[in-house]
C-alpha cells in the first residue's frame, strides 16, 4: 500500500501584501495547517500570523473547488478535457478577432496569482492576442497611489519596511485604513510601538480599530481628505516647521505648494472636513516635530474620483517635513491584495505601462520587449482600463473577456452595469479555483491551482519579492495559472519553452531593470527575499527608497500641488445617509476564499450596515434585524449593526459578500488620472423591512 507522508513548504500568504511567510504542511492532496517560520526568515511577520493566514486555509481543501475544464452548452455547464476547453476558446477569440480585430478581446490578470503568471498574462494578451487591453484589480484598489507616487517621488511603490521603519519610528499619520483589520500583522507592528510611546495620529470618518491605540484619533467627513492635508501643510509652513534643508536640497516647486495651501486656513478645513482647528493644529506639529515620521493609508485615501490628489496631498505633507530618503520615515501605502504591488503593478498587467513601469510609447524598450518575445512587439497605445472595459462592452467595442483569478461581479463599481456588459459579451473565460459570481457568466470555465499547489514569487507591500512553494499537488485536473497561458500560448502558436516558474523570473530580470538581479537561485540563498530595485546580481536591494536621488532624471522630488475636491455625490433628501465600504478581518475581498471557510465565516457569516444608535432610533431601526440599503444604482437587504462607529450620518457595509453586494449601491465616477472608481462615498438610505 502506498504511504502517504506529510509534506511541508515554505512559503508566503496569499492574502493580503504583508506578506507573512510560514511553513505549509499538506498531506494526501489537503492543506493540514501552518507554523510561521523561523523570525530570521519572516522579516514581516516574525513569528506570528493574522487569523486568516492561520485558519484561511480551508479553501483549498474545499469540496467545491473546480477540478475539471467546464464548457456552457445551452445555459448549462458541463465537464470537458482541456484539449476540448481549449480548442473552445482558442476558435472562440480567433473569430471574434478576425471579425471585429484584435482589440475587440480584453484579458484580465489577477493580484492573487504570482508575478510570473501576471508576467505571463499581460504577454499572452499583448504578444499572443496583440490587444493592448490588459488591466488587473489594482486599478480598484491602489491605482491612485501609484499615479500620485509617481509624479511625485518616482516609483509607485511603498518607500521603506515593515519592521525596521514602521515599527521603529516616532510618529505615524494613518488615514483611510482600518489598519488591525485589512493588514493585521502590520498593525501589530504599530500598536505595539505606540504602546511604547510613539504618537500615533489617526484621522478616519470611522472610530476603526487601529484608532483605539491613537494618542489622537481625529474624525473626518468623508472624501474630504486633501482640505485637512493641505491644511496641515499650511500650518506647519506657517509655523516654520517646515524641513527647508531638505526642501532646498531634495525637492522642487515649494513655491507653487506654497501659494496652492494658502486658503487652506484651520477654519476653511473645519468648515470642508469637520476637523476642529486645534485638533488639526496639533496634529501638524506633532507631525512635524516629530525626528521620523510615517505616513500609512490605504483605499480610504486611494478609491475616490480624486483619489490621486489625495496621495499627491499626503506625499507633500511628508515632503515638507522631509521624512523621505531615510531609515523610520516615509510613504507606507498599505497594499491590499498578497500579490498586488509584483502581479498587479511590477508585472504591467496594465493598459498603460509595461512591466517594471516601462514606456510603452518608448521604442527601444518596445524593442527590447520584441526581441525577447519572437520579435512581437507590444501594442503601442493604451489600452482600456478595467472599469472602461464594462462600458466598452455596453458600446458594442468589445466582444470578448478573459479573466483570470478576478470577480467583477462583486468587485467592479455599479455591478448591476458590469452584470448587464458580462451578459453582452460574446465570449466569456473564466479561470479560477471555484465557480465564482463571475464564473456563472463564462462561457468556458477553466480550473485553476491555489497559491498551495504551485511555485513562484509574490512581492509584498514593501516591495520585498518572496517565494511561493506547492504543499500539495493541484486538485483534480486543475493547472497553475502558468501552466493554463502556457497551453493557451501554444494552443495560438507560441511555444514560450518554459521548464519552470524559474525560467519565466529569468525572462522578468532580463526586462525589467528594476528586478534585474532578481532570480530563482538567489531567493533561495536568502529566504527573506530580495526587495526591489535590485538591479543586478550583486545589489543586494533597497531596504528603503531615496536615500540618495528621488526616482526622476534630476533626482528631485515634486511637489505637485492638490486642488481641492470633495464627494461626488452628497447626501440629499432622498438619499440622505453616507455609505462608506471596507474589509472586515475575517474575510478577503470579494471573498472567493474566505467564505468557503467555516473557521471565518462563522465569526462574520454575512453582509451587514453599521448604523449609528441615534441615526437607528431615528429611523426605527433596532440591532440585529434585517433593513434595505438603497442608493440610486441599486438596492440590498441586510442586516443592522448598530454601533457608535461613525458620524451618524456615516454607515458602512463590508465588501466581501454576494448577498447584500455593497457594490450594487456604488458609483461608477472614475479619478481621471488613475481611472479608480469612487467607492468610498455612496450617498444611500435604510428602511426598516
Ligand atoms: Fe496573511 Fe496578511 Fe494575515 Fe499576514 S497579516 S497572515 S499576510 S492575511
Amino acid at each position: 500500500a502506498r504511504i502517504s507522508r506529510i509534506t511541508k513548504a515554505e512559503t508566503t500568504c496569499n492574502y493580503c501584501a504583508v506578506g507573512c511567510n510560514f511553513d505549509l504542511y499538506g498531506k494526501d492532496g489537503k492543506v493540514l495547517g501552518v507554523r510561521p517560520s523561523e523570525p530570521d526568515e519572516a522579516p514581516a511577520n516574525d513569528f506570528s500570523t493574522c487569523v486568516k493566514g492561520k485558519f484561511g486555509y480551508d479553501f483549498v481543501n474545499s469540496p467545491n473547488r473546480l477540478e475539471t475544464p467546464l464548457i456552457k452548452e445551452d445555459g448549462e455547464f458541463r465537464e470537458a478535457s482541456w484539449d476540448e476547453a481549449l480548442d473552445v476558446v482558442y476558435d472562440r477569440i480567433s473569430e471574434i478577432q478576425e471579425e471585429h480585430g484584435e482589440r475587440s478581446v480584453a484579458v484580465t490578470s489577477s493580484s492573487k496569482a504570482t508575478n510570473e503568471e501576471n508576467y505571463l498574462n499581460q504577454k499572452f494578451a499583448r504578444q499572443v492576442l496583440q490587444t493592448p487591453h490588459v488591466d488587473n484589480c489594482a486599478r480598484l484598489c491602489h491605482s491612485s497611489t501609484v499615479a500620485g507616487l509617481q509624479q511625485t517621488v518616482g516609483y509607485g511603490a511603498m518607500t521603506n519596511r515593515i519592521n525596521e521603519d514602521i515599527g521603529e519610528t516616532d510618529c505615524y499619520l494613518i488615514t483611510g485604513s482600518n489598519t488591525t483589520s485589512s493588514h493585521p500583522v502590520l498593525a501589530t507592528r504599530i500598536k505595539q510601538n505606540a504602546a511604547d510611546g510613539a504618537d500615533l495620529i489617526v484621522f478616519d470618518p470611522r472610530k476603526i480599530g487601529v484608532g483605539e491605540h491613537a494618542s489622537q484619533y481625529v474624525q473626518t467627513k468623508p472624501g474630504t481628505d486633501i482640505a485637512w492635508l493641505n491644511g496641515m501643510v499650511r500650518h506647519i509652513i506657517d509655523q516654520d516647521l517646515h524641513d527647508e534643508e531638505f526642501i532646498e536640497q531634495r525637492t522642487k516647486n515649494f513655491e507653487e505648494l506654497k501659494e496652492k495651501v494658502d486658503s487652506f486656513t484651520p477654519e476653511r478645513v473645519e468648515e470642508l472636513t469637520g476637523v476642529p482647528p486645534e485638533e488639526l493644529k496639533t496634529a501638524a506639529e506633532t507631525i512635524a516635530t516629530a525626528d521620523t515620521c510615517i505616513f500609512g493609508w490605504a483605499m480610504g485615501m486611494t478609491q475616490h474620483a480624486h483619489g490621486t490628489r489625495n496621495v499627491l496631498a499626503i506625499t507633500n505633507l511628508a515632503l515638507v517635513t522631509g521624512n523621505l530618503g531615510k531609515p523610520r520615515a516615509g510613504l507606507s501605502p498599505f497594499r491590499g491584495q498578497n500579490n498586488v504591488q509584483g502581479g498587479g503593478g511590477d508585472m504591467g498587467p496594465a493598459p498603460h505601462t509595461l512591466p517594471g513601469y516601462q514606456d510603452l510609447s518608448n521604442e527601444d524598450v518596445r524593442e527590447k520587449f520584441a526581441d525577447e518575445w519572437d520579435g512581437v512587439k507590444p501594442p503601442k497605445d493604451f489600452g482600456l482600463f478595467l472599469p472602461q472595459q464594462y462600458e466598452a462592452i455596453l458600446d458594442g467595442d468589445l466582444h470578448g473577456m478573459y479573466i483570470m483569478g478576478e470577480n467583477p461581479v462583486l468587485s467592479e463599481p455599479d455591478i448591476n452595469e458590469a452584470e448587464k456588459a458580462l451578459r453582452e459579451l460574446d465570449f466569456l473565460v473564466v479561470q479560477d479555483l471555484f465557480l465564482t459570481e463571475t464564473a456563472e457568466y463564462a462561457d468556458v470555465v477553466l480550473p485553476a491551482a491555489s497559491a498551495a499547489e504551485k511555485s513562484g514569487t509574490f512581492t509584498n507591500t514593501e516591495r520585498r519579492i518572496q517565494r511561493v512553494r506547492p504543499a500539495i499537488e493541484p486538485r483534480g485536473d486543475a493547472k497553475s495559472d502558468l501552466d493554463i497561458l502556457c497551453a493557451l500560448a501554444e494552443r495560438f502558436g507560441y511555444d514560450w519553452g518554459y521548464d519552470s516558474a524559474s525560467d519565466v523570473m529569468d525572462e522578468i530580470s532580463r526586462l525589467v531593470p528594476i528586478y534585474g538581479g532578481v532570480s530563482y537561485d538567489r531567493l533561495e540563498e536568502k529566504p527573506t527575499g530580495l526587495q526591489w530595485p535590485c538591479r543586478d546580481e550583486d545589489d543586494p536591494g533597497t531596504p528603503y527608497l531615496y536615500e540618495e536621488e528621488f526616482n526622476h532624471d534630476d533626482g528631485l522630488a515634486r511637489f505637485v500641488p492638490a486642488d481641492y475636491a470633495g464627494p461626488v455625490e452628497m447626501p440629499d433628501e432622498e438619499y440622505p445617509l453616507t455609505l462608506s465600504t471596507g474589509r472586515v478581518l475575517y474575510h478577503w475581498h470579494t471573498g472567493t476564499m474566505t467564505r468557503r471557510v467555516e473557521a471565518l465565516m462563522h465569526h462574520v457569516p454575512e453582509s451587514y450596515v453599521t448604523i449609528h444608535p441615534e441615526m437607528a432610533e431615528k429611523l426605527g431601526v433596532e440591532d440585529d434585524e434585517y433593513v434595505r440599503v438603497e442608493s440610486r444604482r441599486g438596492s440590498i437587504v441586510v442586516r443592522a449593526h448598530v454601533e457608535e462607529q461613525s458620524d451618524p450620518g456615516v454607515v458602512f457595509i463590508p465588501m466581501h459578500f454576494a448577498q447584500g453586494a455593497v457594490n450594487e449601491l456604488t458609483a461608477h465616477e472614475l479619478d481621471p488620472t488613475s481611472h479608480i472608481p469612487e467607492y468610498k462615498v455612496s450617498s444611500v438610505k435604510i428602511t426598516p423591512l
